[in-house]
């Protein structure tokens, strides 16, 4: 059997959703690669009686290990490690040279601060260095430290106490980990391994009925803890499994390649961004967009870093900007009408000499109400991919769902059409 874990994210500011909730995932992550399974992540204020019913759960529910995060702040309304040292059964102790490591910090803070009383802030500070006793200490990467609990009868969970800003406490998960304490809470624990596999194209039912096959032809099926999901348009199939389960993967990777062919994609994590990031280096490439507003050139460049293979883009709504800065002819417009194979290619064609690229690609298309009809219903949209020394590659789709999700399809297929070209040219004869 292998270990168990809950995670415990305080703050009104998350419970209420003025925050995004970013430590609970980046935990999630970190315990999946352990091997650990995750029970549950539960989210409430800052309220101690919440913070302890969450414990309680919890422990009734069986966990091995707690990380909590947030509520380490030198402010009253900070409480969590007083409540987790409560549920521990461990009176809270100052530790004296914590205080002083503290106090050390705290100094190279406040020098830099001319208005601000030292001894003040040592003073609200002090409630930081008082511990739960016998608690393994995590040093501050802020000002907070962390603490590692175990339950002083034995037998209930060890609680790890992280602070609340996801910088502070990713830097101080290491430290965590190799504590005694959390070694001794997870040593129970299965190795897992955890494949992912992207798919491109396939309807989710396809997927499913793919599967189906697979659960009554694979030996070993049952050894594979498969997750699936819709993700920007792409299919996200995500594996879990013991070391024994190799074989059974392996046969699933297999009947998938052979019932989808080309649209798995990705068998090693990468995503499509990552792919096309990869394929465009040595290239100069353009973007022209219409519905897509800008997200494929953001797409791209949100991997590069710099600019380092994308010339530039441009978003053009109007006729009168797809003539003027991608120089399409306002006669293809009137007579195909702005979503057409005839205008992205133009688009397409545009961009590539008015940055001076090699590859371009472009999108028109009609993402939200009011532009639509009946030969071109909301959601169609038009792609081009042009590539110097090679045909034009053109697509139209027809896209469900609202404003955000053609879009979002819309960047994702474009990034594809991308990718495809990419690899086609770079196919020897
Ligand atoms: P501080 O000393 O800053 O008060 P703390 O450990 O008490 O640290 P919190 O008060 O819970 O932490 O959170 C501080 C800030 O960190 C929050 O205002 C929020 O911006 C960010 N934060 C806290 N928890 C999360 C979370 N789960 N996801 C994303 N951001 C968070
Ligand atoms: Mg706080």
């Amino acid at each position: 059997m292998s270990t168990r874990a809950g995670i415990v994210v305080t703050g009104t500011e998350v419970l209420t959703g003025r925050v995004a909730d970013k430590n609970g995932p980046w935990l999630a992550d970190r315990l999946l690669e352990l091997g650990i399974e995750l029970a549950h992540i539960t989210i409430c204020g800052d309220r101690p009686a919440d913070i302890a019913a969450q414990l309680a759960f919890l422990a009734t529910e069986g966990v091995d290990l707690i990380i909590t995060s947030g509520g380490l702040g030198p402010t009253a309304d900070d409480l969590t490690v007083d409540t987790v040292a409560g549920f521990c059964g461990r009176k809270m102790v100052l530790d004296t040279a914590l205080e002083e490591r503290i106090a050390d910090i705290l100094r190279k803070l406040v020098s830099r601060m001319p208005d601000i009383d030292f001894d003040d802030v040592r003073t609200a500070n002090r409630k930081q260095a008082i511990v739960p006793e016998g608690a393994t200490v995590l040093e501050p990467i802020g000002t907070a430290p962390g603490v590692v609990v175990t339950p002083v009868t034995g037998g209930g969970p060890t609680v790890v106490v992280l602070p609340g800003p996801p910088r502070e406490l990713q830097a101080m998960w290491p430290a965590a980990l190799s504590t005694e304490a959390l070694q001794a809470a997870i040593s129970g624990r299965v190795h897992y391994r955890q494949d992912t596999i992207r798919m491109f194209g396939p309807a989710e039912s396809a997927l499913a009925e793919a599967l189906r096959v697979a659960e009554r032809d694979i030996t070993g099926f049952g050894g594979l803890e498969i997750t699936t999901c819709l993700r920007r348009a792409e299919l996200e199939i995500v594996t879990r499994y013991e070391p024994g389960a190799a074989d059974a993967y392996a046969a699933l990777l297999a009947h998938l390649r052979e019932r989808f062919g080309d649209a798995v994609y990705s068998t090693d994590g990468t995503t499509v961004d990552q792919q096309v990031a990869a394929l465009l280096a040595g290239h100069w490439a353009a973007t022209a967009e219409s519905c897509t507003g800008g997200l494929v050139a953001g797409r791209l460049t949100d991997l590069a870093g710099s600019s380092a293979y994308l010339a530039g883009g441009v978003v053009s709504y109007s006729n009168a900007a797809k003539s003027e800065l991608l120089g399409v002819d306002p006669a293809l417009i009137e007579t195909h009408g702005a979503v057409s194979e005839q205008v992205a290619e133009a688009m397409a064609a545009g961009a590539l000499r008015r940055f001076g690229a090699d590859i371009a690609v472009s999108t028109t298309g009609i993402a939200g109400p009011g532009g639509g009809s009946a030969e071109k219903p909301v959601g169609t949209v038009c792609f081009g991919v042009a590539m110097t020394g090679r045909p034009p590659v053109l697509r139209t789709v027809r896209l469900p769902g609202n404003r955000t999700d053609v879009r979002e399809r819309s960047t994702t297929i474009a990034l594809h059409l991308l990718r495809r070209t990419l690899l086609d040219a770079n196919q020897p004869g």
